[in-house]
């Protein structure tokens, strides 16, 4: 009985020992558990610590940028400031620049074209090239521009004219040393060439103007279309055969060409155009009078006329004005 109970004790006291054991084990874990959410909570603050710490570095940094951002875009403005202060500058430079170069360009172009005017009346190769440069149709916006350059050759022309709305040019080109001859009032052929009293009354018409600006009467005639036109047989058949003899009756002389600019088979043909014209003509002649037209369209005449003034100079030619007295040019007479 004694050793029952003994073993009756002895399984009692394992049962307590096992129980204390689990007892002291949960006891044991739980403090575990609890130190683990400490230690993750430690932990947490100690994070949320650094990201305050962060937090205020980042604000600080953010500071700090923006005082840099200020101060670079001060920066940009005084250097976007200096940069148009230089290139206004540099502007002004370049349009100087330009200005020197343009006067020093034209300054040449005279100086070359007084040469070429010395060397021209110093003596021509054959001492017979004579050129009479005429021009038709005008006075007009253009007349003073060729007046200019004419000027600046130092040479004369003639303008045969017509009654436009610029006729006090004339004044303009007489003051200048050059001739101004008769063209017609109208330059309508129709009404000139019907009859002779037509084409008379018509040129006393602008003789009279032509006097009254000028205070004398021009005796040098040009027919519109020429001697030679044909286009007068529409309206009165051989009227260019009695006119061409009684225009000299009445004391006019009649000038024809022959060289023609060609300034007129289209509206404004090209300067290259006009000046090959001339050029090429001129070349197999020692004695010319070149057609060209004084006209506000006829700006490629204007752009042309330096370079056939100078073409000219350099075959030797010298310039002249007509004057009653001068070599007629007449062509054959086609009606
Ligand atoms: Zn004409």
């Amino acid at each position: 009985m004694k050793k029952s109970i003994s073993v009756s004790t002895v399984i009692f006291t394992l049962i307590t020992l096992l129980l204390a054991a689990a007892l002291v084990f949960s006891l044991i874990f739980i403090k575990r558990k609890n130190d683990s959410i400490e230690r993750i909570k430690a932990e947490v603050a100690a994070n949320e610590s650094s990201i305050s710490s962060a937090n205020d570095t980042i604000s600080a940094l953010e500071s700090d940028i923006a005082g840099k951002d200020r101060t670079g875009s001060e920066f940009k403005a005084q250097l976007e400031a200096e940069q148009a202060e230089k290139k206004k500058l540099e502007d002004e430079n370049a349009a100087l620049k330009k200005q020197i170069e343009t006067l020093s360009a034209k300054k040449k172009a005279e100086e070359e074209a007084r040469k070429l005017a010395a060397s021209a009346q110093a003596g021509n190769p054959d001492g017979r090239r004579v050129c009479y440069l005429t021009f038709d149709d005008g006075p007009s916006d253009n007349t003073l521009k060729i007046l200019d350059i004419l000027h600046r050759y130092g040479i004369k022309a003639t303008f045969f004219v017509i009654n436009t709305d610029k006729l006090e040019y004339i004044k303009n080109i007489n003051d200048e040393g050059h001739s101004v001859g008769l063209h017609s009032c109208s330059h309508n052929y129709e009404a000139i060439y019907s009859n002779t009293d037509a084409y008379f009354a018509d040129l006393q018409t602008i003789s009279d103007r032509v006097r009254d600006i000028l205070g004398y009467e021009s005796k040098i005639i040009r027919f519109p279309g020429g001697s030679s036109n044909k286009v007068s047989g529409k309206y009165c058949q051989g009227i260019m055969s009695k006119l061409t003899g009684m225009v000299a009756e009445k004391g006019y002389s009649y000038f024809d060409w022959n060289v023609s600019s060609g300034d007129a088979n289209s509206n404004t043909p090209s300067f290259t155009y006009i000046r090959n014209n001339v050029l090429n003509s001129a070349r197999d002649k020692n004695s010319i009078c070149v057609l060209m037209h004084d006209t506000s369209a006829k700006t490629t005449t204007v752009q042309a006329l330096p370079e056939i003034i100078e073409g000219l100079m350099k075959m030797g030619y010298s310039f002249d004005r007509i004057v009653p007295e001068t070599y007629g040019y007449h062509h054959r007479v086609n009606n």
